[in-house]
């Protein structure tokens, strides 16, 4: 490759010589049997260099790429992925120079470059000048929005997952291509720009403009590459590992990032030494954007992750304590994916899990080791939850499943991928046990650094770590779909231990008679107080000796990824003993026996006992989840007012004291979760009109009239979310006013979002309107046109289908397929299945429309619930009315 003219070297940033891999070469790929390649195998790149010079006024960019290509055999035609470029002129060069002539294809989203005479296997380097399109989606380069101090802003960022790198250069854009790149970038005077790497140079250009260059990266798949343009803070410190981290925001707001930089200080040397490998770049930056994204909220671009400002900067107006946490936590995520993702990343698509499911697992862990008191463990139950929710109905798929098209790409960042990828991994470590599970992880990072994997090469080190068989229980959970259930039968206590059966079946939703799949299942049982035992259920039974005779609780712990059913006989011991048992069991036989119930498997009032009898002083994740059960059941009654007014009476019963103990008001000194557990109480009796807490809510906001910043600090969402749910017109203008005269993006953002939250439906039409209207900013409409659907999904998807063309242009082309089904899937009208079916008919191709038969399936979901368990629901709540 030819090197950059590139004038000074710039000491920006202290780059030592070992932490900086620059000048690496292409990786040339392992072969790895049945990767998927939509490219043809003719040809792959070596490096790129690629200069954009960016025209953010016109929302156009110019760009040149030059890119050392391998031809491995003897072709006329290259073909590259390319999207929404057009290409002036591309020339092969080599021994003997040659121009191509160019076809592009919209719908295969490639480029190909044909030449006059053939060429012969060797290296050349192919010189393309392009234009390209700045999106105001978070897709390719794209552009945010603001209010600056001075007047209106417009900064620059990329995003390039999955996969839209083609949408800024002509690229081999699939993961298994690692290669270097030099990346160069034009910025305006009184701009910077950050990339993966340190500046290595910038000069001056006759129009006032910096060509400023990156130094080289190290091979990575282009979907990492990042660039950013704007007028920027950057803030920084050094971590005791050596590497210089950063948060990177709007002029101004640098401070703001200062929670988001000491985490990263924080986790860096953490991960160095859980993944046995430094960090290999010489500076990790947070880079924060205004604004939001249909698809994702942060990025984990190699040495520039990306975030949007709501989950990375913290503004003492608005942001909650749970904000913060949450802060922490997506700092933890994208940190992992440096390692796994960006260090080893996945061959093909087909195995996304490895990615997001390992790092989701990672952020939790890492949290855990930092914030023992935030109990983010616990979390990991709420996830099972969210994963079962997708698993255990028939548009399901495995964790590694096939992927062949873009749409598949962007479908597949689901819950199943993240949740129950993290589930399985928590499952498999508990199995192994932590240190023989780091040890295999660490085996697999240094065997695959600068590479790519498929799911077994993991499964192989942790296997020769463990020294244990885990593949076969491993391939059970990923390469199949679904939801083991484990039916637990016990005989009488006898010579001070348990005799018990476990029976494996599969919990399903939609269709309970289906023949189950079978899992080798590992069941961890104990009786309460008593010695955990271990076992291994496969070939669909097993029998364990649990020692002691007190309670007995299966997937003790919970980290098991399945469903358990007990007999009554054992329920009736749980329920005696619930109020003692651990948290983590507490909440795992809340969710089981809830979802259990609703799925016809037993009753669905055993969950409503359980919960009957949580304890005053419950754990705040506890509580949380029962909040959801409540606001489900309640739910369940929409449009019987005296069946909602049951559920309603019952939670303020329960949930009141609860609130009390905590105050209304932040104390000084208290522990975070309690201030999480505060505003969780309070919008859930919010949610469910509790008198006292909606005329306080009420009484707060009043305040505002006369002082602006009345409500500013952890509570202020909290507070106006209830108000704006139950807002009348003349509240809803007051909020629209401030929304209006707010100018910090992220508080407005937010105002607009709370707007779209009424529950009254002629504001729920005006905040639709407006939607489409300029105001809200580019990326906030559609965010509205969604919140609108929580309450109003038949009003928000007619109007999106009304208005179709139009609110697709607002949403990024990753999420385009889910969003209009997504707003549909909570309705509870037979109607809305037909219009699903219509829509999907007319819009999708049968290999994308997988979101519009999830829509359909809780829908119909739904309203099965309603008819088979709304009626032991009702009496429960009817009997326990106090
Ligand atoms: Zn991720």
């Amino acid at each position: 490759m030819t090197k950059l003219l590139i004038s000074t070297a710039f000491a920006a940033f202290a780059v030592s010589a070992a932490a900086a891999p620059t000048g690496a070469p292409a990786v040339p790929p392992r072969p790895i049997a049945g990767i998927p390649t939509q490219l043809p195998r003719t040809a792959r790149p070596l490096a790129y260099r690629i200069e954009i010079a960016p025209d953010a006024k016109a929302l156009r960019f110019s760009g040149k790429a030059q890119i050392g290509v391998q031809v491995l055999a003897a072709t006329r035609s290259l073909t590259l992925n390319a999207a929404d470029l057009q290409i002036a002129s591309a020339t092969l060069q080599g021994p003997a120079p040659q121009n191509a002539t160019v076809a592009t294809d919209a719908a295969a989203q490639t480029a190909t470059f044909t030449f006059a005479r053939p060429i012969a296997p060797g290296n050349y380097r192919l010189d393309i000048a392009y234009s390209g399109k700045i999106n105001q989606q978070a897709s390719g380069l794209f552009a945010l929005d603001y209010q600056g101090a001075s007047g209106p802003k417009r900064a620059l960022y990329t995003q390039f997952e999955a996969p839209d790198a083609r949408r800024m250069f002509p690229s081999w854009d699939e993961p298994q291509f690692r290669t270097p790149y030099d990346l160069s970038v034009v910025v305006p005077a009184g701009q910077t720009a950050i990339g993966n790497m340190p500046e290595r140079g910038r000069q001056k250009r006759p129009d006032g403009t910096m060509l400023v260059t990156f130094a080289t990266t190290p091979p990575m798949p282009s979907y990492l590459l990042f660039m950013a343009v704007g007028e920027f803070d950057r803030i920084t410190k050094m971590a005791s590992s050596g590497t210089e981290v950063g948060v990177v925001t709007k002029a101004g707001d640098g401070e703001k990032g200062r929670l988001a930089l000491d985490a990263e200080a924080e986790i860096l040397p953490y991960y160095n030494d859980y993944f046995g490998q430094r960090f290999p770049l010489p500076k990790l930056d947070n880079v924060a954007g205004p604004g939001s994204s249909q698809f994702f909220g942060a990025m984990e671009n190699w040495g520039a992750i990306f975030s949007f400002e709501s989950i990375l900067l913290v503004d003492p107006a608005i942001t909650t304590e749970a904000t913060r946490q949450r802060i922490y936590g997506v700092e933890a995520h994208e940190m992992a994916h440096q390692w796994f993702g960006d260090l080893v990343t996945m061959a093909w698509w087909n195995d996304l899990w490895l990615n997001e499911g390992f790092a989701s697992w990672m952020s939790t862990k890492a949290t855990d080791h930092f914030h023992p008191e935030w109990q983010v463990l616990l979390s990991r139950l709420d996830g099972r939850e969210q994963a079962i929710g997708l698993d255990a109905v028939r548009t399901t798929h495995p964790i590694v499943q096939n992927i062949a098209t873009v749409d598949e790409i962007s479908q597949a960042f689901d819950a199943i991928t993240y949740q129950k990828g993290e589930a399985v991994i928590t499952m498999l470590e508990n199995y192994v046990g932590p240190d023989a599970w780091r040890a295999g992880v660490r085996d697999y990072m240094a065997t695959y650094r600068f590479g790519n994997t498929v799911t077994d090469d993991l499964w192989t080190k942790v296997e020769r770590a463990a020294g244990k068989p885990i593949t076969a229980i491993a391939h059970d959970f990923t390469l199949q779909p679904g939801v083991p259930l484990i039916r637990v039968a016990a005989a009488a206590c006898r010579g001070g231990s348990t005799p018990v059966t476990l029976t494996q079946g599969e919990f399903s939703r939609d269709n309970p008679g289906k023949s189950a799949l079978t899992w080798r299942v590992p069941v961890v049982a104990g009786t309460a107080g008593g010695v955990d035992t271990r076992s291994l259920v496969s070939g669909g039974q097993a029998s364990v000796s649990v020692p002691g005779c007190g309670a007995l609780i299966v997937n003790k712990g919970q980290s098991g990824y399945y469903r358990t059913l007990y007999t009554p006989a054992l329920l009736d011991r749980i329920k005696g003993s619930y109020a003692s048992l651990a948290p983590a069991d507490q909440i795992g036989l809340l969710g089981d026996n809830w979802g259990l119930g609703l799925a016809g498997y037993q009753s669905a009032s055993v969950a409503l006992d359980l919960l009957d009898r949580m304890p005053a002083q419950a754990n705040s994740q506890l509580v949380d989840r029962a909040a959801s059960i409540l606001r489900s059941a309640h739910d369940l009654y929409e449009g019987d007012p005296a069946g909602q007014a049951r559920v309603a009476r019952y939670a303020s019963a329960k949930l009141s004291p609860m609130l009390a103990r905590l105050g209304m008001d932040a104390r000084a000194g208290e522990a975070s979760n309690d201030a999480v557990l505060r505003s969780e109480l309070i919008t859930t009796l919010g949610d469910l009109g509790d008198p006292a807490v909606t005329a306080d809510a009420r009484r707060r906001f009043a305040a505002l009239r006369t002082d602006p910043n009345a409500l500013n600090g952890p509570l202020r969402t909290t507070i106006l979310g209830i108000v704006a749910s139950s807002a009348d017109a003349a509240t809803w203008d007051q909020l629209h006013a401030q929304a209006l005269a707010e100018k910090v993006p992220l508080v407005r953002g937010q105002l607009y979002r709370l707007l779209a939250s009424t529950r009254d439906e002629a504001l729920a039409r005006r905040a639709l309107a407006l939607a489409l209207t300029d105001e809200p900013g580019a990326t906030t409409s559609s965010a509205m046109i969604g919140v609108v659907a929580y309450e109003h999904p038949d009003l928000a998807f007619d109007f999106a289908l009304a208005n179709r063309v139009k609110v697709a242009g607002l949403v990024d082309a990753s999420s385009s397929s889910r969003f209009f089904p997504g707003l549909a899937s909570g309705s509870s009208t037979p109607a809305m299945v037909a219009k699903l079916q219509d829509y999907a008919t007319r819009y999708m191709t049968p290999q994308s429309r997988r979101p519009a038969d999830i829509a359909i399936g809780r829908i119909n979901d739904r309203l099965r619930v309603r008819k088979t368990a709304g009626p032991v629901i009702a009496q429960w709540f009817e009997a326990h009315k106090g």
